[in-house]
């Protein structure tokens, strides 16, 4: 990583916690590991964002991502980012 390479970021279990203002438990959800690494402290929205751009990265940055789309092995959907938890929450508000 070439951020790391430059001593900008670097990525070591301390305990600390850097921006505080995320530290609180509306910014605390179960996620997976990759998820995770994405989000860092990006806000729900800003996160949501970020994985709304990831066809258009994948699009423009890997020929893989290109040839399978052409090959009709990736289909775009343009659907909305919605979290499993924002789904939860609706699916229990529709219970009886
Ligand atoms: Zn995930």
């Amino acid at each position: 990583m070439k951020a790391a390479a430059k001593g900008i970021f670097k990525l070591k279990a301390t305990g600390k916690v850097f921006n505080q203002h995320a530290d609180n438990h509306e910014n605390l959800v179960p996620a997976c590991a990759p998820c995770n690494l994405l989000k860092t402290s990006y806000s729900l929205e800003m996160f949501r964002k970020q994985v709304s751009l990831q066809v258009e990265r994948g699009r423009k940055s890997s020929v893989n991502f290109r040839t399978a789309e052409r090959f009709g092995q990736i289909q775009v959907t343009n659907a909305p980012v919605v979290f499993w938890f924002e789904r939860y929450d609706t699916q229990e508000e529709a219970k009886p």
